[in-house]
């Protein structure tokens, strides 16, 4: 089955500035080549800071991870809602190092919330990760060498 898919970038968590630029540019180019509309969402990392408020020194995979993914899982429902699309996912499983059944119960938790379908597909399966490695080649886009917020960074 197709879909007709719309890429909604909210991502907060990332720190500095000039990565997220990097990273929406990175995007941009993606979804310009693949012909697929890209909608950005705020930006304002105090949003991020309020939902890991506490979590700050957990250790990636932890609970400030899981904070993390259901601010940026519940903002991409309510964008859905708002728009009149009635399914959403994400492309965080794509990272080998992100888990994907927390991801999953996180995003289908959400989903009955808001009357909406979580799609849970693995997209890193069946050289799925491979294939995301050759086409950022091709286009030559920016990879991140940290996952996003400053508590990654060090
Ligand atoms: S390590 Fe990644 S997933 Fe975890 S809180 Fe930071 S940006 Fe979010």
């Amino acid at each position: 089955m197709g879909y007709q898919v719309f890429v909604y970038f909210y991502n907060p968590n990332i720190f500095p500035q000039e990565e997220y630029y990097k990273r929406l540019y990175a995007e941009k180019t993606l979804c310009s080549y693949s012909n697929v509309k890209l909608i950005e969402g705020d930006y304002n990392p105090q949003e991020f800071y309020s939902a890991a408020k506490g979590y700050e020194n957990e250790p990636e995979k932890g609970k400030r991870c899981d904070r993390c993914f259901e601010l940026r899982l519940r903002k991409t429902a309510e964008f859905a809602k708002e728009m009149g699309i009635n399914k959403f996912t994400t492309s965080i499983v794509i990272s080998p190092h992100k888990n994907f059944s927390r991801l999953s119960e996180i995003g289908e938790n959400i989903a009955q919330e808001y009357g909406l379908e979580y799609i849970a597909i693995d997209f890193k399966k069946k050289d799925g990760f491979l294939k995301t490695n050759r086409i950022s080649k091709d286009l030559n886009l920016y990879r991140q060498n940290y996952c996003g917020c400053e508590f990654s960074v060090r």
